[in-house]
């Protein structure tokens, strides 16, 4: 008689839209039982929910604020106490607010370093001793992007915190690695969703080599590979999937 392998539930933050939202899809269709997250979308995450639902797959929606401490620590601790630790973890929520360093305004600098950069403590740090006491290893795969990898003008403060993403991505490798969690960064090059609207498209195409802008997909493959038995050789590492920018 075969026994279905355990479930592996996935939390993907950020998972309302964008990029989020197509790693949910894909690791729905690898097989895992998926957590949305979003911050005020509720709507959209049922949506979603309901469809990854419909095609088998479990599916729960969490909602907080990453950049709030308390709110993340409060609600993650009641999903791991409810349903159990999680085995993958994808940090993808993260914003910005562009404009060049000069006129940055304080609030700029501090929104972009809170959302993007202290979420890493404030998701990550209520999830990692369930995980550790479960004894099954895990996945976590953060996403930077291509701005802190080589830096980009009108986004010193995006850049700052993707950066720190990056550093504070290898060091956990480091300390998780023997309980077989691997940890890696994504750095997605320009990628069409909500958040680059208003970037000027056409200019940015010829900047990069491979002649498009990325799509949600080109990042939901990668994050699929990391997440599966097949990756558990790789971690500390940051994967650019920017189509040749740098
Ligand atoms: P979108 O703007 O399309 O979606 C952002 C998601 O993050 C939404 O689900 C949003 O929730 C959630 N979110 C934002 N702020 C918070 C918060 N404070 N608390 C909880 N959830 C929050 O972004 P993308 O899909 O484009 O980006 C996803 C990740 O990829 C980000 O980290 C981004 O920096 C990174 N990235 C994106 C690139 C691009 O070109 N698009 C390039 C490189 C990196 P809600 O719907 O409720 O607002």
């Amino acid at each position: 008689m075969s026994t279905s392998p355990p479930t592996k539930w996935c939390l993907i933050t950020g998972s309302s839209r964008g990029i989020g939202a197509a790693i949910a899809r894909k690791l729905a269709g690898d097989g895992y039982s998926i957590v949305l997250h979003a911050r005020h979308n509720r709507q959209s995450c049922e949506e979603l929910a309901a469809k990854l639902t419909a095609q088998g797959t479990s599916c729960r929606v969490l909602m907080f604020d990453i950049s709030n401490r308390a709110a993340a620590r409060e609600a993650l601790e009641k999903d791991i106490a409810e349903h159990g630790p999680y085995y993958g973890i994808v940090c993808n929520a993260g914003i910005t607010r562009d404009t060049p360093f000069p006129a940055m305004e304080g609030e700029q600098w501090d929104a972009v370093l809170r959302t993007d950069l202290d979420s890493f403590y404030n998701v990550l740090s209520p999830c990692i001793m369930p995980m550790l006491q479960a004894r099954k290893g895990g996945r976590i795969i953060t996403i930077s992007s291509v701005s802190g990898v080589a830096g980009n003008r009108g986004q010193v403060n995006y850049s700052a915190a993707k950066a720190g993403i990056i550093g504070a991505t290898k060091a956990l490798a480091l300390e998780l690695a023997k309980r077989k969690i691997t940890v890696n960064c994504i750095a997605p090059g320009i990628i069409e969703t909500d958040m680059i609207e208003t970037l000027p498209i056409e200019e940015i195409k010829k900047m990069v080599p491979l002649r498009r802008l990325g799509t949600p997909d080109d990042i939901a493959a990668t994050a699929s590979f990391l997440m599966s038995d097949g990756a558990s050789y790789i971690t500390r590492q940051v994967i650019n999937v920017n189509g040749g920018l740098v």
